[in-house]
């Protein structure tokens, strides 16, 4: 039997008409060099008609990719409901990866006009002339006037003022009904090997993920929340924050370029975010200088804040705690990828668990979401009980984790129908997941796994100790050994002795770091994780002695 329900797609379509229409008294508000900008949903909703109007007119029609190279603010927000709602697919190009995989990945999306922020002019005049595919450039934002356009025509492209598009195209658009499984957004993962893969979401996909982000265990968003997502629009749909926020009718605030701890932290002061997203590094960073306003006797107003998500690499329950004991912000953990929309677990404690008990659970990458299954198999294919224990490869599906990569089969990522998702781990009886390590860090010393992650953790935890990588390192005895690599607070000093010790309260003497590194900062990818490879090379190169 068929239920009488009507078949109403889920699509981003939806998303914007609700947001903009019901919700039209919500504002996007965006940093700016010396203050802030604003515009309420119904502007937002006026523009990105402008916007479709105006690239129909430059001969988008169909799923044809329409790209970004851009920053979170306002224009990238109309960019995201615009474009999938014209029926186009969006690819949002993440500015920081280096010029040859962005060259691939255009290249790759087919992608047909670029949309640019004025201040990343000059970095996309340079990319320009190697981006064959690409016919037109919009150059957007209160700058984009003064930009050096000379520098992007010299490439042979159109090259055309956002706002002078916007103002002399109608307001209005007849949005597009999606079949809610055509492609809306398109998004390539930083590729750790070979070239970066294309990630293909869904209307539905996008749809049901934003809808999760809002729900209670994730962000519990309502009309009365001011959203902040540090976490890059370029990078994994800024976890799907934007959409989320115009479902749930929050209003938005965009940090554009100002991302540093000092910028950032007057933002929040100024708007009032109540929730917020970054990686970790970001909070660390925040951290240290509200630790050090206190200090200076001029302590920061965050209490708008009630919730920040974190995700993205391993959370450090040191940093959650600082956060939560030192400055009352609340951290909650969430695990995902690319590859999953990208949220798919979330880490809050069970019900009735409390104390210290909380950090057992809020250290890890937490529950699934609903629609999320998640599995542990061993090496030999099967999957693993639940108990805590059985450590092997974290797979994942749903109906917004990928089947597939973009004109790219990698049959190697999927296994009976789930991801696998290169993460190591185990789940317990109440369904969380521990994550210890990526599979390719993991450091297997004399048949033994240690993992990188935890000691990380723990040497975070030191007082004297601002951040800490741990990697492999090839060992004649023991086939690996771990070489830890720690950037101290400054004026502190610690010896390796005084950390192994530290450590020795928490792990074995096997377990413990022999090789050590004292740096000034450790490197970080292009979305802000610890960069480990660059890590390990230096350390063939004989830098970190
Ligand atoms: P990449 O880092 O490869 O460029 P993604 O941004 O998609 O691509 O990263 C996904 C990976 O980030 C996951 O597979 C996992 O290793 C890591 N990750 C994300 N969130 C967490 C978390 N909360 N804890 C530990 N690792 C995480």
């Amino acid at each position: 039997m068929r239920s009488t329900m009507q078949d109403v797609p889920l699509s981003i379509t939806s998303i914007l008409l609700h947001g903009t229409t019901v919700h039209h008294d919500s504002e996007v508000v965006t940093a700016t060099a010396d203050g802030t900008r604003s515009q309420t949903y119904a502007a937002l909703g006026e523009r990105a008609a402008r916007l479709a109007n105006a690239l129909r007119a430059l001969g988008i029609d169909g799923d044809q990719r329409v790209a970004t190279f851009m920053w979170n603010n306002a224009e990238h927000l109309e960019a995201y409901l615009a474009i999938p709602s014209m029926g186009a697919v969006l690819h949002t190009l993440n500015i920081r990866l280096f010029p040859e995989q962005l060259t691939y990945i255009a290249e790759h999306a087919d992608d047909k006009v670029v949309l640019v922020d004025d201040s990343l002019v000059p970095l996309l005049a340079k990319l320009l002339p190697t981006f064959t595919t690409v016919e037109h450039v919009l150059v957007a934002g209160p700058e984009a006037g003064a930009a050096d356009l000379d520098s992007l025509r010299t490439s042979g492209k159109q090259v055309h003022l956002y706002d002078d598009l916007l103002a002399a195209a109608d307001p209005t658009f007849d949005w597009v009904v999606a079949d809610e499984n055509d492609a809306a957004a398109m998004c390539y993962t930083s590729g750790t090997t070979g070239q970066p893969k294309g990630v293909v979401y869904s209307h539905r996909s996008a749809h049901l993920h934003s809808m999760a982000v809002c729900a209670g265990n994730v962000g519990g968003l309502t009309w009365h929340d001011r959203v902040l997502p540090i976490v890059p629009m370029f990078h994994a749909n800024a976890w799907g924050l934007p959409y989320a926020a115009l479902l749930a009718g929050s209003s938005l605030l965009m940090p554009d370029r100002w991302l540093q701890a000092e910028p950032i932290t007057r933002f929040m002061v100024a708007s009032r975010p109540t929730v917020s997203g970054a990686v970790p590094t970001v909070w660390n960073d925040v951290l240290g200088h509200l630790d050090q306003l206190v200090s200076a006797g001029t302590p920061a107003d965050l209490s708008s804040l009630r919730l920040v998500l974190c995700g993205g690499s391993a959370v450090p329950v040191s940093l959650q705690k600082a956060l939560s004991e030192r400055h009352g912000i609340e951290m909650r953990q969430a695990w995902g990828m690319t590859e999953t929309s990208p949220v798919a677990s979330v880490a809050a404690a069970p019900a009735g668990v409390d104390g210290d008990r909380i950090w057992r659970y809020r250290g890890g990458q937490g529950r699934p979401l609903p629609g999320v299954e998640a599995r542990i198999i061993g090496p030999d294919g099967t999957a693993l009980p639940h108990d805590r224990e059985s450590v092997g490869e974290l797979e994942v599906r749903g109906p917004w984790v990928t089947g597939g990569y973009y004109k790219d089969a990698d049959p190697e990522k999927f296994h009976d129908g789930w991801l696998r998702t290169g993460d190591v781990g185990h789940l317990d009886e109440l369904a969380y997941i521990t994550l210890t390590d990526r599979a390719k860090d993991v450091i297997k010393s004399g048949g033994e796994w240690i993992s990188s992650v935890d000691l990380e953790s723990a040497l975070m935890g030191h007082p004297d100790v601002v951040e800490a990588a741990v990697v492999a390192i090839p060992d004649d005895k023991w086939q690996e050994r771990p070489l830890a690599s720690v950037v101290v607070r400054e004026g502190a000093r610690v010896t390796p002795e005084a950390l192994r010790e530290f450590l020795g309260e928490h792990f074995a003497k096997w377990q413990l770091p022999d090789a050590w590194a004292f740096i000034e900062a450790v490197p970080r990818t292009s979305v802000g994780k610890f960069d480990k490879k660059v890590l390990r090379k230096q350390y063939a190169d004989g830098e970190l002695e």
